[in-house]
């Protein structure tokens, strides 16, 4: 099954170690340090649909960010059969990444659809006057996938690394409290519209 799959890993500030350990049991593996690109995370994303449409045979690509941490329901992700299968994975928000599609965080895909599918399979789409983004790339491939026939479904999941911030235990807790930027943004929004001077 594993030599079915071309594993590509996108390598920007550097493949977490937990990510290149797991990665060692895949017989196809590539982890491609992008850095090297002046260009853009879409960009990247066709340069490897391209590499695997034209130069791999294996039934399935694998695509991850180097942020990924895979986990035990990572095995269920992988197993899966399908046109395009996602990931379930949480963005540094603290909310579920494109739970009715899939985050190109860490992606399954079919030879068939990216045969299928014409390039770009990648890209971002903003409003007519350029001041809002429509479509981020996973979206973007997600609708040509959805328009040329393909199914998309979610298998497993995968944990995703990121910053959080550490606040220090209070008063009889014993660990520290882990918060999620939207969780850090709702707290400084409602000590902004706490009265000056306060009770
Ligand atoms: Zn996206």
């Amino acid at each position: 099954m594993l030599a079915d799959i071309q594993l590509v890993i996108l390598e920007g500030r550097g493949c977490n170690r937990f990510l290149r350990s797991w990665a060692a049991r895949f017989p196809n593996r590539r982890i491609l340090n992008v850095s090297d690109f002046p260009d853009h995370v879409a960009a990247h994303r066709n340069r490897v649909f391209k590499w695997f449409r034209d130069e791999c045979t294996a039934k399935w690509l694998i695509m991850m960010d180097d942020d990924v941490v895979p986990i035990a329901a990572t095995d269920a992700f992988v197993q899966a059969e399908g046109d395009i299968i996602g990931a379930k994975a949480i963005a540094k928000t603290g909310s579920e990444m494109h739970p009715h599609a899939f985050s190109m965080t860490a992606v399954k895909v079919h030879r068939r659809v990216i045969e299928a599918v014409t390039p770009p399979w990648f890209a971002f789409m903003f409003t007519p006057d350029g001041v809002m983004q429509e479509l981020c790339e996973c979206l973007y491939f997600h609708k040509k996938a959805t328009e040329a026939g393909f199914r998309t479904t979610q298998a497993g999941a995968v944990g995703h690394r990121f910053m959080v911030t550490v606040v220090p235990p209070g008063e009889g807790e014993t660990r520290p409290q882990l918060l999620f930027d939207d969780e850090v943004n709702e707290g400084l929004r409602s000590a902004r519209s706490k009265p000056a001077g306060g009770t």
